[in-house]
Order: C-alpha cells, then structure tokens, then sequence
C-alpha cells in the first residue's frame, strides 16, 4: 500500500484546487510559516474521517472550508481526495487503487465517497482500523501530541498501546455487542412482563 496523490480543493488555504503527488521514498513539504505545511497534514486525517474540529485547530467543522482571502471570496465547500495504490490489499478492500473522498458544504451537509461511490463515514473508518492509519492512528503525529502521550495517564497510554497493536477494532466490536446483549436483555424483560400480565 502505497500514498498516491492528495487532492485539496476548497480546503483551508487551498482555495484552488491542488493536487500532490506521493513518490516512492520520502517527501518532505518545505515552505514559510503559514504556508499552509499543517494544513496538508490536517487534510490527510479529515479524509480519512477526523470528526474533531479541535484537533484540525478549528471551532467547528466548517472552519475546514476556505474561509476568503483579500483576493478572493469564501468557498461553500471543501474537498479532499486521497489515493492509493492497494495492490497488496493492505487495505481491506477488492480494489487495487483506493480513491477516498470527503466532502462537507456550508449549511452542514457532508459526503464520503471510495471511488467515485458514496459510504457512510463507518465504510471509512472500517476501512482504516486495522492498517495503523485512520483518524486515531499514530501515523500521524502532530505537534504536542508526543508531549501528551508522555504526560498522559497510563489508561490513555493503554488506549494508545492497543490502538498500536491492532486492538481497538476488537475493542469497537466488543462494545457494539454488549449494546446488543443489553438492548436484547431489555427486550426479554419486556416479553416477561408481557406473559406475566397475561398469566
Ligand atoms: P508553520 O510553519 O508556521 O507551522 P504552516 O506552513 O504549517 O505554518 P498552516 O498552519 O498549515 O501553515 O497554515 C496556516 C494558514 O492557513 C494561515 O494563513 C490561515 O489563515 C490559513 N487558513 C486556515 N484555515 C483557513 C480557512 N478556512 N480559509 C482560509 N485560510 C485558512
């Protein structure tokens, strides 16, 4: 599995439409203060399914959009587009190149797409949960987290050593069952009651 491209259209500071393509080895993004360096990154953990607008150093989630600048007017919309080469199938899916867009407008309506389809943000998130990406992935390390996690309290450094293990997916999937279990067992005790009305 290999990154391809990033597409930022609308997106913070990329007002005009902006394409970066991934070679083989390592990149390195270079420019001045404000260049927008960060909101590359930020990009890249919003298309994979980011819900936190604080942790894209914003107050809400439409502060992603492109806001206007003196030469230019606010945009209604924010696109991001990530790609890559799935050929290995590192990625839990029959495609061999993953195309993941997402989408999110003004008045609050949003979009998630892989290749062109649309999903829900859970297609997103499933998609990534066992690669050691996705939004609470260490792949993406930002300033002052390494700080946070070495002051952190030994059950969020848990949380972190689970996430890195390849856990948390089992985690997820042990809580969506109790939910189950418990709605199941509500339902039950209804029943009972029902037949105990009617003994
Ligand atoms: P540094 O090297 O100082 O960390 P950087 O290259 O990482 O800077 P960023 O923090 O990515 O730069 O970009 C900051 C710029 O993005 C600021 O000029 C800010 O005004 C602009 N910006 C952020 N959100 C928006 C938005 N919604 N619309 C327009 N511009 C935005």
């Amino acid at each position: 599995m290999q990154l391809l491209s990033l597409t930022l259209d609308g997106f913070k500071s990329f007002a005009h439409k902006t394409t970066i393509k991934f070679e083989e080895g390592m990149t390195g993004i270079v420019g001045p203060n404000g260049s927008g360096k960060s909101n590359i990154i930020e990009a890249i953990r919003w298309v994979m399914g980011e819900q936190s607008a604080r942790h894209l150093r914003g107050d809400k989630m439409a502060d992603v959009i492109f806001n206007g600048s003196t030469d230019r007017a606010p945009l209604n919309r924010a696109l991001v587009s990530i790609t890559f080469d799935n050929s290995d199938h590192y990625l839990a899916s029959n495609f061999t190149e993953l195309t993941i867009t997402r989408k999110l407008y003004r008045n609050g309506d949003s979009e998630y797409l892989i290749n062109g389809q649309k999903v829900r943000l859970k297609d997103i998130v499933d998609l990534f949960i066992d690669s050691g990406l996705g939004r609470e992935s260490f792949s993406i390390i930002s300033q002052g987290r390494i700080e946070a996690v070495f002051n952190g309290k030994p059950a969020d450094r848990r949380a972190i050593i689970e996430a890195v293990a390849g856990v948390a997916k089992y985690r997820k999937n042990k809580e969506t069952a109790e939910k189950r279990l418990s709605a199941t067992m509500d339902n039950l005790n209804r029943v009972n009651d029902i037949i105990s009305e009617l003994n």
